[in-house]
């Protein structure tokens, strides 16, 4: 289910610039000033409720009183990216607190307000994990991103995450958008060129990427160390510093050859760095952002390889490149603008505007990781080119964690969003609304079960549904479902409404300043005063005596209503439609909440339903066995060994193996694992002896079939002189297993 016109479902209105199709319950500010030439009868004479323009009481201390000179700029219109999601797996909760959900939030406020907005995102399909997973299931790199690019989009937009466009970095407009970028920059010379040596697998003829390399860990001496990264004890590495390296594709002894690479000289970009985001954006920039830019330029930025030795990715528009691609960390986020000229070219829209007119004000939602690829390395890229703007701001995020611990997409240690969606139908606004209050806003935030509970029946259900049940049931039980008339106003009426008033700037502001936390206790504290003004008011009582007085009561109930609806939806989308719909109101804009006449006298509404249900405990013990059986999953299985080094056919050959039965076995006097045992292998009998003892009783394998290797040159063990060696196998729990034909032959039957 999506919301209005701004679904990615809908893909020709789906622009959020107010061509929307009927039926959108939200459309642009200027469309509906008209509750304006209405009266504000509800007020009387000499109130302290004013029009909206005026500073309101800030009735939630909330602080908000940085307007930085940014934000004080005008601009006519937003760009607004969310990090690509990288196709090499679905997405999960802590992509969506970090990046799609506040980015979400963000762009929907922006429509509401009638702004100019575009949201963009797209896979990011490129770079070497991609080709890995491809290799892994013996399926071509797209075929992985065709798979992952479907799932990401489909569960986007079954959320409710309402992009403008949602690309893909394999797509025809990228690599073409990304290869004339490249060429921009090297026609203008601000690449410099260098030849490197760097490892290359001579049997498949290519140049191997730092994770096609195994070999041994420099620090711990772990054997299978990646050519970047030892993920024994997490030190980064570069290919020459491993022991004994080996190609993971043909398992050889890579050689050093010479590759010629182009470099974006990152150093060269100090002084305009340190002048934009450390002079500039001290103040406007979250400090976890400021912080981590600061510690980059601080600490020197270094040349960075633009181009690597690849056949996954975009191809260099340069002659004699072949073989070469764009790394993957300089292609990706041109992805937002091929994402923006796809929407140009699909709407007939004039998308560059976007990208390089001073009034656009460009805003990248990422997590933390991505910090220095947005703030650093993508602005240097934007800056050489000369046309576009540079970003305005880039509110990361921190990590979110799930039941205290890293979320981990290889150990399964996460709530994956395709999942959540078929095991809690319909509860999509549920999820937006625990994500945004645990959102890892400041700091590194837990996502627990148990808070997924709580806030949605002490908050959702207690508060905000519970309010708005009560206020319409009564409304139709009362007065048939029409929005009473209000009379004389109490001094607590006044000061509801004047309160209500102040929400739409309150929350507005907020959001301006990237604090979506604060944002939401406002909303939920908007229902939570309504819910309480309806509790004092207790119209249930006062009726029977006083119908005229639970007019005006319900008549106020019903405006805060009206403004829930309105402002809750960048938060709540399906909520705020389903309430719009019971409300029967449609159009409605960020100026219409805190309205004292939203739901103006005889209006209708319609039928009653549930805005939220309870979770139940079941539910979140279903969810918790869940996360701990995927972890038990996980640590049963085993890494792979890699490949051994090649051998030779003729090396193969050398080795006599045979079948043979074991005649005798008994156990090696004072060891605790060998067996001496004589085996017949056809031509005589053998003995040999074998580290089976903590598995198997000797009794147990006489007259047993095996595989026998016969010519191992003879080896003293305990005295015992051993001629050959029985081939095992091993499970992943370390249980030995015999290797057997699976006939009878007879013994001494040479295996090869
Ligand atoms: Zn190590």
């Amino acid at each position: 289910m999506v919301v209005g016109s701004h679904g990615m479902s809908d893909g020709k209105a789906a622009n959020g610039l107010g061509n929307s199709p009927g039926g959108c319950w939200f459309a642009r500010a200027t469309e509906t000033n008209n509750w304006r030439r209405r009266s504000l009868r509800l007020i009387p004479k000499g109130s302290h409720v004013t029009n909206k323009g005026d500073s309101p009481q800030n009735t939630l201390s909330m602080s908000s009183k940085k307007h930085t000179s940014n934000q004080s700029k005008q601009y006519k219109r937003h760009t607004v990216t969310a990090a690509l999601p990288y196709a090499n797996g679905p997405v999960h909760i802590g992509h969506l607190a970090g990046v799609y959900i506040p980015a979400d939030i963000y762009v929907r406020y922006l429509r509401l307000k009638g702004e100019d907005v575009l949201y963009i995102c797209g896979s990011d399909e490129h770079g070497v994990p991609i080709t890995i997973k491809a290799r892994q299931e013996n399926i071509t790199p797209q075929q992985v991103v065709d798979k992952y690019h479907k799932q990401i989009k489909d569960s986007f937009e079954r959320f409710g995450i309402s992009f403008d466009v949602y690309s893909r970095t394999s797509a025809k407009v990228h690599h073409e958008t990304a290869a004339e970028f490249f060429k921009t920059l090297y026609d203008k010379g601000v690449f410099t060129e260098k030849e490197t040596e760097q490892y290359y697998d001579e049997a498949n003829k290519q140049f191997l990427a730092d994770r096609y390399i195994t070999g041994v860990c420099p620090h711990c001496d772990y054997e299978r160390a990646y050519g970047d990264q030892c993920e024994n004890c997490g030190t980064s590495l570069s290919p020459t510093e491993l022991g004994n390296p080996r190609s993971m594709l043909s398992g050889n002894k890579p050689v050093m050859k010479k590759t010629r690479h182009w470099y974006l000289p990152l150093d060269q970009y100090e002084p305009m760095l340190r002048e934009w985001i450390l002079e500039s954006h001290k103040d406007d920039w979250k400090p976890n952002v400021y912080g981590q830019c600061k510690s980059w330029i601080d600490q020197g930025l270094q040349p960075r390889a633009v181009t690597r030795d690849l056949d996954w990715g975009v191809k260099l528009p340069i002659e004699g490149t072949e073989g070469k691609v764009l790394y993957v960390w300089f292609d990706a986020p041109i992805g937002y603008i091929s994402a923006t000229r796809e929407w140009g070219e699909t709407h007939g829209k004039d998308w560059e505007k976007y990208w390089k007119s001073p009034d656009s004000k460009l805003v990248h939602f990422i997590g933390k990781d991505n910090i220095v690829f947005h703030c650093i390395i993508f602005p240097v890229m934007l800056n050489a080119e000369g046309s576009y703007v540079m970003p305005d701001n880039v509110p990361a995020n921190e990590f979110l964690n799930l039941e205290g611990d890293k979320i981990s997409t290889s150990r399964n240690w996460a709530v994956w969003l395709h999942e959540y969606l078929e095991e809690f139908p319909g509860k999509e606004d549920v999820l937006r609304y625990v994500l945004t209050a645990a959102a890892p806003e400041t700091k590194d935030n837990d996502f627990t079960w148990k808070d997924f509970q709580a806030r949605n029946n002490n908050e959702l259900l207690a508060i905000f549904g519970n309010f708005v049940n009560r206020t319409l049931v009564l409304t139709h039980k009362y007065f048939d479902g029409q929005v009473p008339e209000a009379g004389a106003l109490s001094p607590a009426d006044r000061e509801a409404l004047e309160q209500l008033l102040a929400f739409p700037d309150t929350i507005g502001q907020s959001l301006d300043n990237y604090r979506f936390r604060e944002a939401l206790a406002g909303l939920i504290g908007l229902a939570r005063l309504g819910n309480r003004y309806l509790t004092e008011a207790e119209p249930w009582k006062v009726f029977k005596n006083d119908p005229e007085r639970v007019k005006t009561v319900l008549n106020i109930c019903l405006q805060f209503c009206g403004s829930l609806a309105v402002l809750s939806e960048p938060f709540l989308p399906h909520t705020a439609q389903k309430l719009c719909s019971m409300l029967n109101l449609s159009n409605l804009t960020w100026r219409d909440g805190g309205r004292p006449d939203l739901m103006p006298d005889k209006h209708s509404i319609n039928k009653v339903e549930l805005l939220f249900e309870k979770v139940e405990d079941l539910q979140v013990h279903e969810q918790v066995n869940k996360l701990y059986q995927a972890k038990m999953d996980n640590q049963d299985e085993t890494e792979m060994s890699p490949l051994k080094e090649m051998v030779s056919f003729e090396d193969f050959a050398k080795m006599d193996i045979r079948t043979g039965t074991i005649l005798s076995a008994e156990r090696v006097p004072k060891t605790k694992k060998l067996l001496k045992v004589t085996v017949d292998i056809g031509l005589e009998e053998r003995t040999a002896v074998a580290g089976i003892a903590h598995v198997f009783h000797p009794d147990e394998i006489i007259g047993r079939s095996v595989l026998f290797m016969a010519n191992l040159k003879p080896k003293k063990i305990k005295g015992i002189e051993s001629h050959g060696m029985l081939l095992m196998g091993q499970t992943k729990d370390g249980e030995m297993t015999f290797v057997q034909p699976d006939k009878d032959i007879e013994n001494g039957s040479v295996i090869g």
